[in-house]
């Protein structure tokens, strides 16, 4: 059952390729030669059906390191949620045990991983996962990716994808003399066949095997990003099954297809939620209730709530979520629900140069505009970091900046709190012109929201999104909001 379910998922990107389980080679005559061949056309996610994503979190509160930790969920592939499940638990708590006693440095110290999808045929299915690792000196980048086998319903790491020892040998030994004639500094032992080493391997669009290297792991850290493309034809014979069949995937792919999704800065209106005006804050006493991070696996169920209660929220999404799952973000719009940008991948945006900064939000607000025809014009920072970078690129962009002034406390320590606990401390904080800060990523916080809601409403209290809060004053780009009593010569309701 899991397999039919999971070929049905990912039939739509498969339409005119092959039939679902059927293998379609490509023979490589028809395919563009990349022009770096170490690069990986990555799937868009959009055409999977039912894919989700989960995420690991932690940092909003004060005094906590930066973690974000985010991989998918496909249909009928729980062996591989398994392992990257696995996989971002162990990571969350390396990092904790390095950086115990760090929790209050400035910069702060931050974990963050998101994902791409290497590929995603019948024959074969691969999450990339990109960890970045900053700890008060620089980013430190590194990859690994996770391949899963429809057919037999495993999932295996990227070592899988050779036939054994031999062929990882081999391998090393092809990828060394790469290294001898491009990069001399290479450190050459540290190339050993070993699993770790090779942890992160994919193919491109001509079927060459990219084996892709930590930053630091080989060499200077100033080498940049290492990687190596085998050519097809002398990685074939070291391959698996799983890895022959992955091969003639991606090539098959390739070839039915264009390249990766493409971002552009978009020219679609402003987003707008469709019942803004509904509601007059400067008469009746309003609240915006705010969701982070998503969407994810509970956004549908809090959807069904708002809906029930005709109240209305805003929500800032991460961009790879966003893409992701564009159904989710286009069912928020058609609600009535403003929907932001949290940036593509959660990273501190307040440490980032001005061009990543732009890169991010651009990613973020062209997925959005993707899905729904409009741009969002307001930005949540990640952990409410804010830089002067930040505010000019924002500024620049069209963008303001919005934070919360009550905080539900629905994450602390990497879990969710209690839902008791979310709708007391929501409840009891709100306010006229509060911005409240949640996230629509833990159950917890969703199983809250129905009693918010009614418990606010019996005090009075009308749901709208942020800039109704600011009536005809509007918002400006650039500006950094708290709380809808910032405003001056607007004078708190009582
Ligand atoms: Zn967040």
């Amino acid at each position: 059952m899991h397999k039919s379910r999971f070929c049905m998922g990912i039939a739509l990107l498969t339409l005119s390729a092959s039939g679902c389980g059927l293998a379609a080679a490509g023979d490589g005559k028809d395919v563009m030669v990349p022009a770096e061949p170490t690069m990986i056309d990555f799937v868009d996610p959009a055409g999977i059906v039912g894919l989700s994503t989960r995420t690991l979190t932690e940092g909003d509160s004060a005094d906590s390191r930066y973690v974000h930790i985010n991989y998918p969920e496909l249909p009928g592939a729980p062996a591989l949620t398994k392992a990257l499940r696995a996989q971002a638990e162990r990571q969350m708590k390396e990092f904790h045990d390095r950086t115990r006693g760090d929790e209050h440095l400035t910069p702060r110290p931050e974990l963050n991983v998101d994902w791409q999808l290497a590929a995603a045929s019948p024959q074969a299915v691969a999450v990339r996962l990109r960890t970045g690792e900053y700890l008060g000196a620089r980013w430190g980048n590194s990859t690994r990716t996770y391949w899963f086998d429809p057919g037999a319903g495993k999932a295996v790491d990227s070592t899988g994808l050779l036939s054994g020892k031999a062929a990882l040998r081999t391998l090393a030994a092809l990828v060394k003399e790469q290294f001898k004639e491009r990069k001399p500094q290479i450190e050459q032992d540290d190339l050993r066949p070993g699993g770790d080493a090779f942890d992160s391997m994919a193919f491109n669009r001509s079927g060459d095997l990219v084996v892709e290297f930590d930053d630091c792991q080989l060499g200077p850290c100033s080498l940049g990003r290492l990687a190596v493309a085998v050519p097809a034809w002398r990685a074939a014979p070291l391959l698996s099954d799983l890895g022959r069949r992955a091969q003639e995937g991606v090539r098959a792919e390739s070839a039915a297809h264009g390249g990766p999704p493409r971002f552009a800065p978009t020219t679609s209106p402003d987003a707008v939620s469709s019942r803004a005006g509904s509601v007059d804050c400067a008469r009746v006493k309003c609240v915006a209730l705010t969701f982070d991070d998503g969407p994810g696996p509970y956004t549908g169920k809090l959807l069904d709530a708002l809906k029930r209660e005709r109240a209305r929220a805003t929500f800032f999404l991460v961009g790879s979520n966003a893409m992701a799952q564009p159904a989710l973000v286009r069912r928020m719009s058609a609600e009535g629900h403003l929907v932001g940008n949290h940036s593509w991948a959660h990273r501190d945006l307040s440490k980032q140069a001005s061009s990543k900064i732009a890169d991010s939000l651009t990613k973020t607000n062209s997925a959005v505009s993707a899905a729904i025809g409009q741009t969002p014009t307001l930005v949540r920072p990640p952990y409410g970091a804010v830089s002067e970078r930040l505010r000019d690129v924002a500024r620049e962009m069209g963008l303001a900046l919005v934070n919360w002034d009550v905080d539900t406390k629905d994450q602390i320590g990497g879990r969710a709190g209690e839902s008791g606990d979310i709708a007391d401390l929501a409840v009891r904080a709100a306010h006229p012109g509060a911005i409240i800060l949640m996230h629509d990523i833990h159950r917890e916080t969703v199983a809250a929201v129905p009693d918010i809601l009614k418990r606010l409403r019996g005090k009075g209290y009308s749901f709208v999104t942020v800039p109704e809060l600011y009536g005809s004053a509007g918002m400006q780009a650039g500006r950094l909001y708290g709380s809808g009593n910032e405003l001056p010569g607007k004078q708190p309701l009582t």
